[in-house]
C-alpha cells in the first residue's frame, strides 16, 4: 500500500490505486529502475532467439523486443489483417519452458483465454524476476511491535473475512530510511512468492489507531485472495473484484477519513 502524496491525494479516489502493493504517494520522478545486469546487445539477441521459438507455432509477422522495464511485462499490438504483430515481453519470459512459449504464441495471435491464464501463472511465479529481488532471502518474521501486535491483527480479520482460511505470514517490515520526510512511504506489501505481508514499521506507533493498521493488514490480506492480472501487458493488482471487497472493511469510511487528516505524519513515519 502506497499513499498519494498531498498534491495528488484529491485525484485518487483510494491510495491503493497506485501500481503494486498498497502505497501512500505518487511515483517520485526518476523512479528508481535496478541498474540493467545486461547490455541492450543481449537483450537483441534474447529477443531474436524467443522470437523464433514463438515462430514455430504461428504465421505472421512477428517484430518482437525484450525489455527490462518492469512496469511491461507483455504488450501486443495485433494487425492480424495484414498477420502483423508488435509485442515487447519482460525478460522473465527468456528462458521460459516450451509451453509458456507456445502459450505465449497463443496469446499474441488470438488472446487466447487459457494462454493468458498460463502466462499469468508463469508471471506469478516469476515475480522475484520483475522485482528485481534475489529470491532466497531469509525472511525474519516479527510479529510483537511496541504498541500493536500484527499476529492479533491478521488473526482477527482472519476470522471476520476469510473464514479462518488464509495462511499467508505476516511480519513488521525492516527500518530502512524511518523518520524521514518523503513524498511516499509504502505502508504495506504482499508477496506470493513469499506469501507473505510485510508492515511498515513505522506503523508501530502509539497515534496509529487500531483500525487503521487493521486496514493496511486487510488490504494486503485481500492480495493474497485476489491474484494479479495481466490487462494489456500491465500488471493489474487492484481489479474492481478487489475495490469491492475493500468496501466489506466495516470501518472503511472511517479508516480512509482518518488517512487524509493524517496523510502528512503517515509520510513522515
Ligand atoms: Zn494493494
Amino acid at each position: 500500500m502506497q499513499t498519494p502524496d498531498q498534491r495528488r491525494q484529491s485525484s485518487c479516489a483510494h491510495p491503493s490505486r497506485a501500481r503494486g502493493s498498497h502505497a501512500l504517494a505518487t511515483r517520485s520522478k526518476g523512479a528508481s529502475f535496478k541498474a540493467l545486469p545486461f547490455g541492450p546487445a543481449l537483450r537483441v539477441q534474447q529477443g531474436r532467439e524467443l522470437q523464433q521459438r514463438i515462430q514455430l507455432y504461428f504465421k505472421g509477422d512477428l517484430d518482437l523486443k525484450v525489455t527490462d522495464n518492469r512496469s511491461v511485462i507483455i504488450t501486443v499490438k495485433r494487425d492480424p489483417k495484414h498477420k502483423q504483430y508488435h509485442v515487447r515481453l519482460h525478460h522473465l519470459f527468456v528462458d521460459a519452458p516450451a509451453e509458456i512459449v507456445r502459450a505465449l504464441a497463443l496469446y499474441i495471435a488470438v488472446n487466447e483465454a487459457q494462454a493468458s491464464r498460463l502466462l499469468n501463472h508463469y508471471i506469478d511465479a516469476n515475480e522475484n524476476q520483475i522485482r528485481g529481488v534475489r529470491p532466497h532471502r531469509p525472511i525474519k518474521i516479527s510479529t510483537t511491535g511496541r504498541a500493536h501486535d500484527l499476529a492479533e491483527i491478521f488473526h482477527k480479520l482472519n476470522q471476520r473475512y476469510f473464514g479462518d482460511r488464509l495462511r499467508s505470514r505476516i511480519t513488521w517490515g525492516r527500518n530502512a530510511g524511518r523518520g524521514q520526510s518523503r513524498r511516499s512511504v509504502r505502508l504495506g506489501s504482499f508477496t506470493l512468492e513469499e506469501n507473505l505481508i510485510r508492515i511498515h514499521p513505522g506503523l508501530d506507533q502509539g497515534w496509529i489507531p487500531a483500525a487503521y493498521l487493521e486496514w493496511i493488514v486487510y488490504h494486503e490480506m485481500l492480495h493474497a485472495v485476489h491474484p494479479m492480472h495481466v490487462v494489456n501487458g500491465r500488471r493489474r493488482f487492484h481489479t474492481r473484484a478487489f475495490a469491492e471487497a475493500e468496501q466489506r472493511f466495516e470501518l472503511h469510511a472511517e479508516v480512509h477519513a482518518w488517512e487524509q487528516r493524517n496523510l502528512p505524519a503517515l509520510l513522515r513515519i
